[in-house]
């Protein structure tokens, strides 16, 4: 099993220090500029039963100008090509503009979308379940799986699930 994923959130949710727990190398760009890179590949992972390719698509946050447009064109047509597409959320500060701009944006996509609930060390349980029902209305979420990119919590069932949808 083989396939593409793209990792989709807004600045500082924890993508980089997802993709570090999980290929185990700095390789994953540390910088909070937004928009400074093209699709790319993040890293891949090889398993023994799976390989994971996972994509960069930092066009999808909010544009400030008309290259923003053309750059939240190009991440569209990136996620409609990918195996799967991760929407990471920060537990700790919830819904927002930035996320409902994204999930807008997802409406057009056909892949299936992961609703992944980072930072969750960092919430009280009886704080998470309400936020996931509220994406949950937003959204039609293949599967939402809380996690704690830094602390590793729940990542492994993360590419697990994962591995089933390739
Ligand atoms: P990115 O902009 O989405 O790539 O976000 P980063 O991976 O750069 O993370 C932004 C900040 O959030 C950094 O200071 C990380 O250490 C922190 N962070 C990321 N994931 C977690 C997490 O699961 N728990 C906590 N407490 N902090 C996290
Ligand atoms: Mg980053």
């Amino acid at each position: 099993k083989s396939g593409f994923i793209a990792i989709i959130g807004r600045p500082n949710v924890g993508k980089s220090t997802f993709m570090n727990k999980v290929i185990g190398q700095k390789i994953a760009i540390m910088s909070d500029k937004p928009q400074t890179t093209r699709n790319k590949i993040q890293g891949v992972l090889t398993q023994s039963d799976a390989q994971f390719i996972f994509i960069d698509t930092p066009g999808i946050h909010k544009p400030k100008h008309r290259l923003g447009d053309f750059m939240v064109k190009i991440a569209e047509n990136t996620l409609n090509e990918v195996d799967a597409v991760l929407f990471m959320i920060n537990a700790e500060e919830g819904y927002g503009r930035g996320d409902q701009f994204i999930m807008d944006r997802l409406e057009r996509v056909k892949s299936p979308v992961f609703l992944v609930v980072n930072k969750i060390d960092l919430v009280h349980p009886d704080k998470l379940l309400p936020l996931i029902e509220l994406y949950k209305e937003k959204y039609d979420f293949e599967e939402i799986i809380p996690i704690s990119a830094l602390q590793g919590n729940n990542v492994t069932h993360l590419l697990e699930v994962l591995k089933n949808h390739l």
